[in-house]
């Protein structure tokens, strides 16, 4: 995954002081690059019988949507408070300082669905486990959770423990 490794950018202290933001736009902007990240999910979720991909705002939705579509499966957003028109189910959850929240559809999944969960970044993987709470209040299953890049430094994955897991990109240090 040295190909990918080479397409993500560090922005330092962005959005704020401390933060080193990982910039995902040089690996969409070339073909290779998506068609390598796209390509690896849509392979390893092949056999996984999934129904659904669930895209979380934003960035989880431009790589949800192609491997959705490889995987003949249908594409779900899963949307920052008050962005998604019909009736919602939201659920809270910690930040550093303060909560936020997420929401999806009542209606997006039903029991029964096989549902991937797809972002661009996992860092505290408080996000992600939301997301998969989302999913199981509308009883269906989490098939796994899938990002390009795993903050390796921030834990998500002891968060996400429970649930599949796979990242494209690992970083040890910020
Ligand atoms: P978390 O809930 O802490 O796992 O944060 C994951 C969400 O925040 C993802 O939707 C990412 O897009 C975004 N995010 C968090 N930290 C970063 C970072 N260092 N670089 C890029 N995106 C990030």
């Amino acid at each position: 995954m040295k190909a990918l490794t080479d397409l993500i950018r560090d922005i330092p202290d962005f959005p704020e002081p401390g933060v080193m933001f990982k910039d995902i736009t040089p690996l969409l902007a070339d073909h290779n690059g998506l068609q390598i990240a796209v390509g690896a999910l849509v392979e390893h979720y092949r056999d996984s019988n999934a129904s659904l991909v669930a895209g979380i705002e934003s960035r989880g939705f431009i790589f949800a949507t192609p491997i959705a579509l490889e995987l003949q499966a249908g594409f779900v957003p899963i949307r920052k408070p008050g962005k998604l028109p019909y009736d919602v189910i939201r659920e809270d959850y910690d930040l550093e300082y303060g909560t936020d929240s997420l929401e999806i559809h009542r209606d997006a999944v039903q029991p029964g669905d096989r549902v991937v969960i797809i972002d661009d970044v996992l860092a505290t993987g408080g996000t992600a486990i939301t997301a998969a709470k989302l999913v199981e209040h509308l009883g269906a299953t989490v098939v796994g959770v899938g990002v390009m890049v795993e903050l390796e430094y921030l834990g998500g994955r002891k968060r996400l423990d429970g649930y599949e897991l796979i990242s494209l990109v690992q970083y040890e240090h910020p």
